[in-house]
């Protein structure tokens, strides 16, 4: 996750002529800042489930009109004692979270995506008195806490920062990697805390991995109402 660069990293990485992936070239600020404030007060969070050259987790944030993203290779877990851990990517336009598809062999990221949770997040991160502190901000510091609303994460989650042991020993320095925590809380779960990802089913489609590969296209199934994917 590059803090300052915006989607340069995003675009760099990517040929918008050979992959179905957003370019987010008409994402403006003040758009993105509208239709944030038009659909809810709350940012939006999606998870997707990559099958790429190793098979993660992708967590995104909006934070600031663009997608904070980690790799996770194990995914989230709603049991407490589980650290998982989470390596930062560059951050993805807004329109990413919409994107479930085939991204082609050889292309940055050659493989197949699907949406395997949406919704929004409550940042909670306070200061030692109590007071709120900004989500970007507490971000820079390296430790967030928010309160997840989607399908199927739902409760509290951290975020953490940490070194390796390289760089705490005065070696060189080490891309910084992160801990994502269930927080205790309703809701919060012991052992099989964790999606197996090749069974899963999107949250905006019902279909697995396998469905997507073997037809990116194909009409998409509308979960109803009450009825979970
Ligand atoms: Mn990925």
């Amino acid at each position: 996750m590059s803090e300052k660069d915006g989607l340069r990293t995003y675009r760099a990485k990517r040929h918008f002529d050979r992959t179905s992936e957003p370019s987010g070239e008409h994402e403006t600020r003040e758009k993105r800042e509208k239709s944030a404030a038009d659909s809810s007060d709350e940012p939006a969070f999606v998870v997707q489930i990559h099958d790429a050259s190793s098979l993660h987790f992708d967590f995104r944030l909006e934070v600031d009109g663009v997608l904070k993203s980690w790799s996770i290779p194990k995914g989230p877990s709603t049991d407490p004692h589980d650290k998982r851990l989470a390596i930062p990517t560059e951050d993805h336009p807004m329109a990413y979270r919409d994107f479930e598809g085939v991204i082609p062999h050889g292309e940055y990221g050659g493989g197949t995506v699907i949406v395997w949770d949406q919704g929004t997040y409550r940042p909670t991160s306070h200061d030692k008195r109590g007071r709120p502190v900004p989500f970007a901000q507490a971000l820079e510091n390296g430790h967030v806490t928010f309160e997840m609303h989607g399908e199927k994460l739902r409760g509290g989650y951290a975020l953490t920062r940490f070194h390796g042991r390289e760089e705490r020993d005065g070696g060189p320095p080490k891309k910084p990697t992160w801990l994502l925590v269930r927080t205790q809380g309703p809701g919060a779960g012991h052992g099989g805390g964790t999606p197996d990802p090749r069974r899963a089913r999107s949250a905006r489609t019902g279909r697995t991995l396998r469905q997507v590969a073997e037809a990116p296209d194909a009409p998409t199934w509308q979960p109803k109402d009450g009825e979970h994917a």
